[in-house]
């Protein structure tokens, strides 16, 4: 495999940690967000993050200064151009990600894979705007499903659309065990395995509290001491960010043309409000004072 250098769209709690991740691999990173904002907080999160390893002896601080070396952080996406290996995270929409890769293809080499770490959106789809853009794209472009927080979850789905490569597939699943992770391939339907069995759950969660079967505190206990579950469903959501959350039912509704899958109405006003989860301080729960 010959990827020396990996590329980031989308510098958020996923991005930051998969840019993180590849340079804590020793592959050389380029990090971009659209917003200045965010390319600013991303490395500090990193410095914030790599510090706390060393003091913890997790990893010796030459490791941890060689790491923050290797990425740069940028709010323009020609800078891209210069990767091996791009993977894109920006937010969970179409559009949004069509744009971005019909964007990418113009700018990178004609051998670089365009992996995306979209949670429920269709790769097929996805590939789509790049072949308008330059005939035989779609070969290239593959799904890799991180997850979160990244630096500790082991698993990638790995997601084929209808015309990735088998090169493609391959070397994804070269880099994701480069990156010490564990691959593993699911079919390109409406939210793949993991959201596709996990998002009605913590949907079903929010219509629990909304018609008051239980409080947010007390529904999350049940379900982490009756089922095992290490957080209860409504703080995973604030962890996952709610807007997230609400994107990937909209595409799973819309995805699998039946309406059971339709947000809760009190996960979309929580939304509206700009109550978001952990990202923006408060969400189901209230973290401003834990920021
Ligand atoms: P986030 O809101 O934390 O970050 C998204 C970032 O993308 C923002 O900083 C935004 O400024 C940036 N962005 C938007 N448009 C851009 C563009 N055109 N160019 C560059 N940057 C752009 O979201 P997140 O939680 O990091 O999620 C990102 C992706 O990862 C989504 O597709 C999501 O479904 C997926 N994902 C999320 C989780 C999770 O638990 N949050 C887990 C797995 C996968």
């Amino acid at each position: 495999m010959n990827v020396k250098t990996v590329g980031v769209v989308g510098a958020g709690q996923m991005g930051g940690g998969i840019a993180l991740v590849a340079a804590l691999n020793k592959f050389n990173v380029i990090v971009c967000d659209k917003s200045v904002e965010q390319q600013h907080k991303c490395e500090a999160d990193h410095k914030k993050r790599l510090a706390r390893e060393v003091e913890k002896q997790r990893i010796p601080a030459a490791d941890a200064e060689a790491a923050s070396k290797r990425i740069r952080y940028v709010h323009v996406m020609d800078f891209i151009k210069d990767s091996d290996f791009v993977v894109e995270a920006a937010v969970e929409n179409l559009q949004v990600k069509k744009d971005i890769f019909a964007s990418l293809v113009k700018m990178v080499r004609e051998d670089v894979i365009l992996a995306t770490n979209t949670s429920s959106i269709s790769i097929t789809e996805i590939a789509a705007a790049t072949e308008l853009v330059r005939k035989g794209s779609a070969a290239r472009v593959i799904g890799m499903h991180f997850f979160n927080p990244v630096p500790v979850m082991k698993l990638v789905e790995v997601i084929k659309g209808l015309q990735t490569a088998e090169g493609t597939t391959a070397t994804t699943l070269e880099l994701a065990k480069l990156l010490g992770k564990t691959p593993i391939p699911a079919n390109d339907r409406p939210g793949f395995v993991s959201n596709r069995v996990l998002m009605p759950l913590i949907n079903e969660a929010f219509y629990a509290w909304m018609e008051g079967v239980a409080e947010p505190a007390h529904l999350d206990e049940i379900m982490k001491l009756g089922c095992n579950f290490p957080m209860g469903p409504l703080r995973l959501a604030d962890f996952i960010g709610l807007d997230t959350c609400e994107h990937i039912m909209n595409v799973l509704a819309d995805g699998l043309n039946n309406d059971r899958y339709r947000a809760c109405p009190l996960l979309k006003q929580l939304v509206a409000a700009g109550r978001l989860g952990d990202k923006s301080g408060r969400g189901v729960f209230d973290y401003s004072q834990t920021k």
